[in-house]
This record gives C-alpha cells, sequence and structure tokens, in this order.
C-alpha cells in the first residue's frame, strides 16, 4: 500500500508537534510505503506574505528583526528535539543560508521599492523550505530514511503565472514518478515541501494558498497511491467551525464534490484544486486529527454513497464584501452582466457570489474584502468609459454562510427551513444564491450576526434540533 501523508503547519508547530508526527510516520512507514508533505509552520506564509508587501517601505533594521522572528520560530523547536550535535548544527547551518537568502530577497525588494510577482513567490517559498529543514531534522532523528525534496525537486512543474502557477499534469506525473518511485523501493520516506514547485525555466513557483493538500493529491495521483491522509489538528472535517460552534461533529464521509463546496466555503482553508487530482484518480482522502491518530477522521470517498443527513455541515467566510451596481440603465439590456464581470476580471477580482433582482436594476457581487475598494472603482470607471450610467455601493462588513451537503438536492422544503431558522434569530439576511448543483444554500449577512446565525443553522439544520 502506498500512501502520501501531508501535514498541516498548525500541527508542526504545537509543543511537540514534530515528535508527534515523526511517531504518526515512523508507525506507518513500517507498514506501507509513504511519502510526506509538510507545510509551513503555523502562521509562517501569513507573516512572509505581510512582509512582502510591506517591504517596499521597510528599513534594514526592519528586515533584521523580520529575519530574527522567523529564526525564532524555526530554531524553538530544533533546540527542544535535543538533536545529536552533528544533526542540530547541520540544521542550523542550513536554516541560516536560507535565512539569508530571504534576508537578500527582502532587501532587494525594500532597495527597489518594488515587488514582482516573481520575487512574491519566492519570498512565500522560504516558510516551507524553513519547516522542510526543522521536519527533516526531527525525522533524522527518529530514525527514519528520508529524503528531503522541495516541491521542485520531488518533479512538480508548473508555468511561470507567479501567484498561483498552473500544474504541467503530463510533465509533473513523469517527473514525480522518475523521482519518488525509487525512493520508494529502497525504502527511503520522501518529505516533500509543500505549496511549491519549478516552472520549466528553473524559477520558484507556488500553487496559491493552502497549496500543500494540492501537493498532496498531486504527487498522489503521479504515484498511483492507494490513499491520501490530510493529518490537521482537528478530528476532521465537521459539521461547522469547531472554534465557533462547541458541539460540531465529525463527518465521516464526505462525496468529493460535497467537500470542495466545504472547502470553497471556508471549512480547513481548502485550496480550490485540492482535490481535483484525487478526485480524478478516485484515490480516497482521509482527513485525521495528528493529536488523536487512532482515530479514523473523516472519509472523502470515490463511492459518493448516499448519506440520510440532508444538510450536513455549515460553513461561514468572512473578510468579505458586497459591491452592487444599480441603475434604471441596467434594465433590459443585454451583455450588461457579462460587460460587469469582464471589468472585475480585468481587475484581477474573484467573485465570490452573485445575485441580480428580478426588477434587474440591481447587480450584487460578493468579493474578498481586500479586493472590495478595487472592484468598485474598476466597475464605476469601466461602466462610466462604455457609457452606462450606473451606481456603485459597497458593503464592507459582511460575511458568508453556507449550508452543504447532496441530500439537498432536490428535497423541497430546504430553503424555507435554512431561512426560518436565520429568521427565528433575528438575523436580517442580505443577499442569496443557490448553486445550481443544489449542494449548497449560500447567502449573506452582516458580520455581527454571523457566528449568531452559524450556531441557529447548526442547530436546527445540520443537527435537526
Ligand atoms: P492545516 O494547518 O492542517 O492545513 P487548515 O488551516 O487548512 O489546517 O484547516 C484546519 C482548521 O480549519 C481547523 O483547525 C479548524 O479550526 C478550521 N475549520 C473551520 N471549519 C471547519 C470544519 N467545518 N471542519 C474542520 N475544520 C474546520
Ligand atoms: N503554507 C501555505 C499556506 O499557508 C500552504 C499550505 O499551508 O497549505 O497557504
Ligand atoms: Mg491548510
Amino acid at each position: 500500500m502506498k500512501v502520501v501523508m501531508k501535514f498541516g503547519g498548525s500541527l508542526l508547530a504545537s509543543p511537540g508537534g514534530i515528535p508527534r508526527v515523526s511517531r504518526v510516520i515512523s508507525k506507518a512507514s513500517k507498514k506501507m510505503r509513504v511519502v510526506v508533505v509538510i507545510s509551513a509552520l503555523d502562521d509562517v506564509t501569513d507573516l512572509l506574505l505581510h512582509a512582502a508587501t510591506n517591504a517596499r517601505t521597510w528599513d534594514s533594521t526592519q528586515v533584521i528583526h523580520f529575519i530574527d522572528r522567523i529564526r525564532g520560530i524555526h530554531s524553538q523547536p530544533l533546540t527542544e528535539m535535543e538533536l545529536r550535535q552533528a544533526t542540530y548544527n547541520e540544521a542550523v547551518d542550513h536554516l541560516e543560508e536560507l535565512l539569508d537568502d530571504l534576508k537578500l530577497t527582502l532587501s532587494g525588494v525594500s532597495i527597489l521599492r518594488e515587488l514582482t510577482p516573481r520575487s512574491n513567490d519566492l519570498l512565500l517559498s522560504f516558510g516551507e523550505r524553513l519547516s522542510l529543514v526543522v521536519v527533516s531534522a526531527g525525522l533524522r532523528k527518529a530514525g527514519i530514511a528520508i529524503e528531503a525534496l522541495t516541491g521542485g525537486d520531488a518533479g512538480i512543474v508548473t508555468d511561470d503565472s507567479f501567484g498561483e502557477a498552473s500544474l504541467e499534469v503530463t510533465k509533473t506525473r513523469r517527473g514525480v514518478k522518475e523521482k519518488l518511485l525509487p525512493l520508494l523501493t529502497k525504502g527511503v520516506v520522501p518529505v516533500v515541501a509543500g505549496f511549491i514547485a519549478r516552472s520549466e525555466s528553473g524559477e520558484m513557483t507556488t500553487l496559491g494558498r493552502g497549496g500543500s493538500d494540492y501537493t498532496a493529491t498531486l504527487l498522489a495521483d503521479a504515484i498511483a497511491a492507494d490513499e491520501v491522509w490530510i493529518w490537521t489538528d482537528v478530528d476532521g472535517i465537521l459539521t461547522a467551525d469547531p472554534r465557533i460552534v462547541k458541539s460540531a461533529r465529525v463527518i465521516e464521509e464526505l462525496s468529493y464534490a460535497e467537500a470542495e463546496e466545504m472547502g470553497f466555503f471556508g471549512a480547513k482553508n481548502m485550496h480550490p484544486l485540492a482535490l481535483a487530482p484525487a478526485r480524478k484518480a478516485g484515490i480516497p482522502v482521509r482527513i485525521r486529527n495528528g493529536f488523536k491518530p487512532d482515530r479514523l477522521g473523516t472519509l472523502i470517498n470515490p463511492r459518493e454513497r448516499k448519506s440520510s443527513a440532508i444538510a450536513k455541515s455549515v460553513a461561514l467566510v468572512g473578510n468579505v464584501g458586497i459591491v452592487t451596481v444599480s441603475g434604471e440603465t441596467l434594465v433590459g439590456r443585454p451583455g450588461t452582466a457579462a460587460k460587469i464581470f469582464e471589468l472585475l476580471g480585468k481587475a484581477g477580482v474573484n467573485v465570490l457570489m452573485i445575485s441580480q433582482s428580478v426588477s434587474e436594476s440591481n447587480i450584487s457581487a460578493v468579493v474578498r474584502k481586500g479586493s472590495l475598494e478595487r472592484a468598485a472603482s474598476a466597475l464605476s470607471e469601466g461602466l462610466s468609459r462604455v457609457g452606462i450610467s450606473a451606481g456603485v455601493k459597497v458593503e464592507p462588513d459582511v460575511s458568508v454562510l453556507a449550508v452543504v451537503g447532496a441530500g439537498m438536492q432536490g428535497t423541497p422544503g430546504i430553503a424555507a427551513k435554512v431561512f426560518s431558522a436565520v429568521a427565528a434569530t433575528g438575523v436580517n439576511v442580505r443577499m442569496i444564491a443557490q448553486g445550481s448543483s443544489e449542494l449548497n444554500i449560500s447567502f449573506v449577512v452582516a458580520s455581527r450576526d454571523s457566528e449568531k446565525a452559524v450556531k441557529a443553522l447548526h442547530e436546527s439544520v445540520v443537527l435537526g434540533k
């Protein structure tokens, strides 16, 4: 049996995290062939992203401060693991080399006062590369025969659309097979830095946020693995975000489509393509708790068994806003909606949800808060340029709630149940959409009301109380 196992950043960075992960890998590698994928430690990618966006205005002291902070996050687990002196020295040397490179890259941004998409990717890649040094040292200490590889070393090839590079599927399959299969035959565990890859011209690229789950499934596809196990810090995929709903339960089984909808709506911060390679190849994916490795977790299964639950979970996406275009001129004018989405697309704004009122005098789109202002100015300038006079309004403090479950397909009355549960809490619904797959009903509420609505929906629609 061949299994690709991915370990999330929160798990790796928890107290005693790397020794805990090492025990899981050590036990598994005695029974099966294992490929390991790791993320950056904890929120290091967020820190790098923040540094990348701000380094243009930093001076050298600020760069040094930042490097010290990143050094601290990685040297703490190295020290705590009480490694043999030689292993420790080797890891520290490697860490310092990477930190020197990181410092050079950040200083470059700060001197040039410019951040290109290429340097942004290079900066983000340090999270997984630094983590790889630390985790590898721990695995070697546990006596596991490993080979540490970046995504590029492992054979993952992408184009050079920096920020969210597209996989070169055929080349990747061939490259990964050539690299990983001989290691597995020799009984070596390949340890691959997730999220990062290499373009054909040899540049560092990244797969997009949350990309290390995607690394795991694309490797599994390439080596024809039997399963993918995503180890995280909770029991699997739950009926609601456990940080909001204390009574959230583990969902034992989900179809790929349901899991994708949930991932999109915020459960487990999933990359939009995370499940695609596994779905296409029919490889089951398990989400498991690294703190409780004896539990089975959630199985995302190719068999798509029909479950009795109608709505399986409720998810919440915060940090979004609504941009609304309104005006008489929109009425009965074919192509207006197309124009609106073309303008948003050109401005690089990703639309999460849309609705148009029946009167046609309003079209609203939900977008990430970070792109709300960009969306509004792209629309007001772009529409007036083509002679459409319309008002553009933004509402910044809203959240999207989504109820997800395949059982909702063709079940009458679900929408009524959902909205009466929300109404009973006195929360006002701002905008509604149902995916045509009927796998989800999603709607927008004011952010201050969102947790109250999640709790109410979980009780009445998911748990059926
Ligand atoms: P990792 O660091 O392992 O990649 P993620 O950040 O991708 O983990 O996602 C795990 C976190 O997602 C959990 O710790 C949990 O707080 C949060 N989460 C939100 N909604 C859900 C849900 N429905 N099921 C499971 N986890 C959820
Ligand atoms: N470290 C990357 C991120 O935070 C990839 C991942 O964790 O999956 O987006
Ligand atoms: Mg993640």
